[in-house]
């Protein structure tokens, strides 16, 4: 059945569909090709039928949008240290036992009062207002948005804005030729060359989701893969090893490929985190295979995820955990020791502001640990004004100013050193704000608000 709180909507016209029998369509947005009778949803729980035709029940229906930082979205070689403007949604047209954003992305589990209602033309602004260079669609998947996402794209980049699209990717070829035509930056996640893995634990199938990688990677858009390593299902060497060669033979050894720790969640939770030394395994495998850009994701340690110079090994860009600097590197993105041509494209100027702070009268302390260490900071009452938070690092004194304006109420902190044992969040308006622990990257952590937000 179509859920009650979707139903306060009529629904929009879908893409991506043809009619079945009478009173019933198939849905061609992704590989599922759901049938949904008259007034039911397809899988994602988010497309459904209405008198013979796909409508889609989630335009504009998204989490909060939060300012992160282009790495969350296991990108480093797109602009690192660039600011975003994340953007998930609900739904999902898999259902991974081991999915991070299970209570957005699994429909059934979703509390609809976390659910805001956004127009591409105020995503748009937002970025623009808050000098937030590129929007990301992110989060559960942004496959099952699929109009949304086009239309707001399209505006993005007409208004100068870069686009990210971070997906599992299951998804047909038509809507992907779309996407090509307005996302600047891939992020694509594979999750094991095993068909058995795809069908156990996603729901999926593996083939489609190669088919559209390699689609992807002949357009010359930029692409980043993934894998997230999950303890006792896809972490032997062999699993590794099948995942690195298919990448050589199909997408190239230049495609950066991030090697991602797994923590626990959803169905299942009863192993532990991946270990570090699974991770450097698996970057060893694939280097000695013959990737040059191999990352590890969710690892905090110095000096594992630089980037350096192909040519004399000089440091370009250095990186802990989610912060990156860029060093040594030209306004053309030439190492400016050897001269040599570096893959990172297009640093973007730095946005944040820095500055001092005396000590204000709130405060949020944070403690970094071996658990959480990034955070999600809400504003959870507003003035409707402009707001300023002071940013402070507990070790070196360092303060980044934040300003949040036009609607956007919600950004991460991360750590930046090793040295770093916490920041003191501080503001003086009559804003409030709370703090939620990210446990991995790209996981938006939930904290339903206590008023439903009506649907317009
Ligand atoms: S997008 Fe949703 S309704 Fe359409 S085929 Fe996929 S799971 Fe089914």
């Amino acid at each position: 059945m179509i859920p009650t709180q979707i139903t306060q909507k009529q629904g929009r016209p879908a893409q991506h569909w043809q009619p079945f029998k009478e009173n019933r369509a198939e849905c061609r947005l992704c590989p599922r090709h759901c049938r949904p009778k008259n007034n039911r949803m397809g899988f994602c729980g988010v497309r459904g039928t209405i008198d013979g035709e796909i409508k889609t029940f989630n335009y504009g229906e998204a989490l909060a949008a939060t300012e992160e930082i282009i790495e969350t979205e296991a990108v480093n070689h797109f602009s690192p240290g660039a600011r975003i403007l994340s953007m998930g949604n609900v739904g999902c047209m898999m259902a991974c036992s081991f999915c991070q954003n299970w209570e957005t992305s699994q429909i059934q589990h979703l509390d609809y009062k976390m659910v805001r209602h956004y127009t591409p033309e105020q995503l748009v602004d937002m970025c623009l207002e808050n000098n937030i260079p590129i929007i990301s669609w992110t989060y559960n998947d942004p496959v099952v948005w699929h109009e949304f996402v086009i239309e707001t794209s399209k505006l993005a980049q007409k208004n100068g804005i870069k686009t990210l699209y971070k997906s599992a990717f299951y998804i047909e070829e038509e809507p992907v030729k779309e996407l090509i035509e307005c996302i600047d930056i891939f992020s694509l996640s594979l999750k094991s060359l095993n068909e058995e893995f795809y069908q156990k634990q996603t729901k999926a199938k593996l083939q489609p989701v190669l088919d559209r990688i390699k689609q992807v990677a002949a357009s010359g858009r930029h692409l980043e893969l993934s894998q997230l390593v999950i303890p006792e299902l896809n972490d032997s060497d062999e699993d590794i090893i099948e995942t690195i060669d298919w990448v050589l033979e199909h997408v190239g050894a230049d495609v950066p490929l991030h090697f991602v720790a797994f923590h626990p969640a959803y169905q299942y939770i009863h192993v532990e985190r991946t270990d570090i030394s699974t991770l450097k395994q698996a970057r060893a495998l694939a280097l000695k295979k013959g990737m040059k850009h191999v990352y590890l994701g969710n690892a905090y340690e110095p000096d594992l995820n630089d980037t350096s110079c192909q040519q004399c090994g000089t440091v370009l860009v250095k990186r802990y955990g989610l912060h990156s600097q860029v060093q040594n590197l030209s306004d053309e993105s030439c190492c400016i020791k050897c001269g040599e041509q570096s893959p990172i494209i297009a640093p973007l100027k730095n946005t944040n502001k820095t500055g001092a702070t005396s000590e204000l009268e709130n405060n949020i302390e944070i403690i970094w640990d071996d658990e959480a260490q990034s955070a999600h900071i809400l504003q959870i009452k507003g003035t409707g004004e402009k707001d300023q938070i002071y940013i402070r690092s507990l070790n070196t004194n360092h303060v980044e100013i934040k300003e949040l304006s036009h609607g956007l109420d919600r950004f991460i902190v991360s750590r930046q050193s090793a040295d770093e044992t916490g920041i003191i969040i501080s503001w003086d308006s009559d804003c409030e704000y709370q703090n939620l622990a990210v446990l991995d990257r790209a996981h938006y952590p939930t904290n339903p608000p206590e008023q439903e937000i009506v649907f317009t």
